[in-house]
């Protein structure tokens, strides 16, 4: 991880700092919410696409707040904009949402509230804080300057209110064609804060909504809606990222307008934290939808996506995502993590919670002449950690199994401790072997000869002579055939939004290999749709959830066993 996220966080032995935590722990503790407290905060996100593993630290922290207190939190689904919303998005975040860990306390959209909204807008026309402007949107961003222009008052904000009136409930109506009219806040044009130049509170838009059907063609903005939002679940602490922090003033004047907040420093409380950005990765909705709508991956679920469906997909588990959003802590800037991170953390988790099997991706057919006792099954154990009675499965052995093509060599140097001709390597768990002959055609190994000890079973020599070599292994009479995906970056640059041309040109060509004809132990094939495994020597994998099947067992790679974060984490006393 570089930058902020690692210095603002302010860390401490006692984990990474979340400041947003620490502040409301301290108003809590001065009875600024009452005694006993009540919390209540919100995931509010908008469904126009599939949510990824930078909301996860937004779930993540609102919940943990709202739970720390006995409080609440709502998911709210901020669906004010017909164009790009859908109910297969609404029901992707919830799955996600709960397979993270979570359940909210109420569901609920900025669509419940159209209603009230609209009302609340009358009376701020009525009150003379908001109008109605007939020119184009193009024409109002004309007028509305830049940050060393003032922008120019217009002739409609001094009509008289009862000709907003009117105009607003013909927007209503449906009466006025799109574009024709647009409610506006009267705040100030001439405003340091841009977006307090008069902004637009509804526009015209001829498109039916995902839940209210027809029954719009008016569709308040997101700042109209939001605070508000907020204030009718008396939301106490309105937490969002640093994009949002120049909405601050307006969310206010908004509440003031409508007197839903007496004093400047009544809840809702709004707070803006650091957007995580993460390295390799592109977080956000609209891109990733760029990212899936051009083909570049099976879709939005795809094991290379940041989503949370992707994720899973991938094999990552929501402990481990958890871990590593408690890792990085909360901090007032945006901050690039290492994407390094989060696999270690992955790792982590994995290694703890995931059997251990033998799978053979490129596999090479070796030959033991002189076994016998053809059919017998090792019971080997599903971790080697040291634990108590850790669970075990048969596993198949005969005179011909299967090896990896990358475990054998056939002018090994020195230093190669696996599969060479003269070579002693221990099969693991099984016993040890040399080979003794290579069988080639047309110049490719097609086959290994070899002899075994007998007095080696288990995998050590009786005499106690040192073996250093392991190799992993599948029985051929017992193999069952497997495809297994390796996936790889989705995009090859640490930074992609930074790259010439784009994150569209950054995309790796290379991040999907596939590979059939792979050999698994039958008790790998016969696992349920998405179990974690550790493929032994080779990284973590799991069953693909929506195509694995004992019949034809399907693997995607999630990791690699190698952490080259790991050393860094430790120099960092992490
Ligand atoms: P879009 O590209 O459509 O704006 P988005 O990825 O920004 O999508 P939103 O629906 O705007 O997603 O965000 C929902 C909530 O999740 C917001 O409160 C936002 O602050 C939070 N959030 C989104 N992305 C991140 C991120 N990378 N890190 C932390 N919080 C995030
Ligand atoms: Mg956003």
């Amino acid at each position: 991880m570089s930058t902020s996220d690692t210095s603002a966080a302010g860390r401490e032995d006692d984990g990474p700092g979340n400041f947003i935590a620490e502040s409301v722990r301290e108003e809590v503790a001065r009875g600024d919410h009452g005694d006993p407290p009540t919390i209540v905060t919100r995931f509010p996100p908008e469904p126009n696409g599939f949510i990824n593993i930078g909301h996860a630290k937004s779930i993540c922290m609102q919940f943990a707040i709202a739970r720390e207190h006995g409080g609440r939190c709502n998911l709210r689904f901020d669906d004010t904009n017909p164009l790009k919303e859908k109910v297969d998005y609404v029901e992707a975040i919830k799955e996600d949402i709960r397979w993270l860990g979570f359940s909210w306390d109420a569901e609920v959209y900025a669509s419940d509230y159209f209603e009230q909204l609209y009302q609340w807008a009358e009376q701020l026309v009525r009150d003379g804080l908001a109008y109605v402007d007939e020119r184009s949107e193009e024409e109002i961003r004309r007028t509305r300057g830049d940050f060393h222009t003032p922008g120019e008052d217009h002739a409609s904000r001094d009509r008289p209110s009862e000709e907003s009136l009117a105009l607003l409930r013909k927007m209503r109506a449906g009466e006025l064609d799109e574009g024709a009219a647009v409610l506006r806040a009267k705040i100030d044009m001439q405003s340091k804060d841009l977006k307090l130049r008069d902004p637009l509170m509804y526009r015209i838009r001829k498109v039916p909504h995902h839940r209210t059907g027809d029954a719009w063609c008016i569709y308040p903005m997101y700042d109209w809606a939001h605070g508000q939002s907020d204030a009718i679940e008396g939301i106490t602490h309105s937490i969002c990222t640093l994009e949002f922090l120049n909405h601050h003033a307006l969310y206010d004047w908004f509440l003031m307008a409508l007197r839903l907040k007496d004093a400047p420093d009544a809840a809702p409380t709004q707070i803006e934290f650091g957007r995580m950005n993460l390295t390799h990765t592109v977080l956000s909705k609209r891109k990733n939808l760029e990212i899936v709508e051009a083909g570049h991956v099976g879709g939005w679920d795809d094991p290379r996506m940041p989503t949370l469906s992707g994720l899973r997909r991938r094999g990552y588990s929501p402990e481990g995502i958890r871990a590593f959003v408690e890792r990085i802590g909360v901090s007032k800037n945006d901050g690039d993590v290492d994407v390094g991170l989060l696999e270690h953390a992955l790792r982590e988790d994995l290694n703890a919670r995931s059997p251990r099997y033998m799978a053979v991706l490129r596999p090479l057919e070796l030959k033991i002449t002189n076994y016998e006792g053809e059919g017998e099954a090792l019971l080997l154990p599903h971790f080697s950690d040291g634990r108590d009675d850790p669970p075990t499965r048969a596993v198949p052995f005969g005179s011909s199994i299967f090896v990896e093509r990358d475990d054998f060599m056939k002018d090994a140097p020195k230093k190669w401790w696996r599969l060479a001709p003269g070579r002693e390597v221990r099969l693991r768990g099984a016993a040890l072997v040399t080979v003794n002959e290579v069988v080639e055609e047309g110049g490719e190994v097609v086959e290994l000869r070899c002899t075994w000890d007998p007095a080696s079973r288990g995998g050590n020599a009786a005499d106690g002579r040192k073996v250093r070599g392991t190799v992993h292994f599948v029985a051929a009479h017992a193999a069952v055939d497997a495809e297994v995906r390796l996936y790889d970056r989705l995009f090859g640059v640490p930074h992609p939004e930074q790259a010439e041309g784009g994150f569209m040109a950054a995309l790796n060509p290379d991040s999907l290999e596939v590979l059939t004809g792979c050999k698994c132990e039958p008790a790998l094939a016969a696992v349920a749709p998405e179990t974690r495994v550790q493929f032994e020597r080779l990284g973590y994998f799991v069953a693909e959830r929506h195509e694995h099947s004992p019949e034809r067992p399907v693997f995607n790679r999630t990791i690699t066993l190698k952490d080259s974060w790991a050393k860094l984490a430790k120099k960092l006393g992490r």
